[in-house]
């Protein structure tokens, strides 16, 4: 026995055409081949289970098997084994989808030759190895990704407590001993008490990140007109002391995502274009900007003070702000958690946007229905 040789299964159940492959097989000398046959699938699962092979050439007519049956059931049984498809011309539609749901290749009868047929042989061994290689990366990185998701859960949530404490005694000794302290003394204090309001916060920020970052349980629709009207309405007090409005282009449409995450994603970016705004009548305006096959694109403009373009990718980072928190108040986490939320209904968040000529924020989800685009 060569153990260089590279073991094929043959699942075919007219012996002509088995003949054929063997031939063309017997020819090709590098590498060499060593063929097994059998005239049916069950046959083909026995074998498998006894040993795997290297490849196995599965025709899509057999007895007991017809069209992608087969090709379901060798996959579930052997998972890392590469299948090449063979059909008669008239099946060409099956094996292409054949190929969509996991085969490797597929060749047609009648129209491979020796090196044809070594080649698509040697190509879905290297290609299926290359597939199982990728996705075990996938694997462990969607592992990794987890664990640091846990961990960023509960350090964030372990925090709060020693925070509470910090925050309760300070209070403690305002509300008490505040007249036996001087001017100084209450600054302090007043100084201790902020800087643990913003900790806390920040704590609070990286735990909605962490639990937004998560693929959602279910999908629903949900309606962005709803989800911006409940904004302005919790903005109503804000809007009327600063002159501002939100206002909406058109109408807003249904996606398939899931409310909390709407509701942050949207929340962030209308209250980013109302704070970082120094025009007399800030205004937020919101519609669609385009709508694809399978996805809508919603802008979110605003006629602020502007980001610089080298800025574009920062602001997006965790705990990264542009302005002093004397000019602007914030942690520097809404633009993180817009990412991340999007990024976890599949979407894409990106802008447009220069110094002093406003912000436009682009945020493309998966769309539920047919959408009219603003003007
Ligand atoms: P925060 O609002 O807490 O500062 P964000 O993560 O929401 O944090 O935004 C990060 C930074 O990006 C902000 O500090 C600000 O400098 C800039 N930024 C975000 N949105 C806008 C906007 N609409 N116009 C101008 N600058 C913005």
């Amino acid at each position: 026995m060569d153990t260089n040789a590279i073991n094929v299964l043959l699942i075919e159940d007219s012996p002509g055409d088995a003949r054929l492959i063997q031939e063309m097989l017997a020819e090709t000398r590098l590498p060499p081949f060593a063929l097994d046959r059998v005239d049916c699938l069950s046959s083909g699962l026995d074998r498998i289970a006894v040993r795997e092979p290297d490849v196995v050439l599965l025709d899509l007519g057999l007895p007991d098997a017809q069209g992608l049956e087969g090709l379901g059931a060798l996959e579930r049984k052997a998972v890392s084994v590469p299948i090449v498809v063979l059909t008669g011309l008239d099946d060409e539609n099956v094996a292409a989808r054949a190929v969509q749901e996991g085969a490797q290749d597929y060749l047609l009868k009648g129209q491979i030759d020796s090196n044809h047929l070594s080649r698509a042989i040697r190509y879905a061994i290297e290609r299926k190895q290359t597939d199982e290689a990728l996705h075990r990366t996938l694997e462990q990185l969607e592992a990794r990704n987890q664990e640091l998701e846990s961990f960023t859960y509960s350090v964030s949530h372990d925090l709060k407590e020693p925070l509470r404490t910090v925050e309760a005694f300070s209070q403690f000794l305002l509300d008490d001993y505040a007249g036996q302290l001087d001017a100084q003394g209450k600054d302090y204090l007043v100084r201790m008490g902020k800087a643990s309001g913003r900790l806390k916060q920040m704590i609070e920020e990286l735990l909605t990140l962490s639990r937004l970052g998560r693929q959602p349980d279910e999908l629903l629709p949900v309606d962005i007109g709803q989800v911006v009207g409940d904004i302005r309405a919790a903005f109503h007090t804000a809007l009327e002391q600063k002159g501002g409005s939100i206002e909406v282009e058109g109408e807003l449409p249904c996606v398939l995502a899931d409310r909390s995450r709407v509701e942050q994603v949207f929340g962030n970016l209308i209250a980013n274009g109302l704070k970082f705004n120094r025009s007399e009548r800030p205004v937020v305006t919101l519609g669609v900007r385009a709508a694809g096959s399978g996805t809508v694109t919603l802008f979110v403009r605003d006629n602020g003070i502007g980001i610089d373009p080298q800025y574009h990718d920062k602001i997006f980072g965790v705990f990264q702000r542009l302005h002093r928190r004397e000019e602007f108040e914030g942690t520097g986490a809404g633009l993180a958690i817009v990412k991340r939320a999007v990024e976890a209904l599949a979407g894409r968040v990106w802008l447009d946007s220069a110094p002093d000529a406003g912000t436009t924020f682009f945020v493309m989800l998966p769309r539920l229905q047919e959408v009219a685009v603003a003007a």
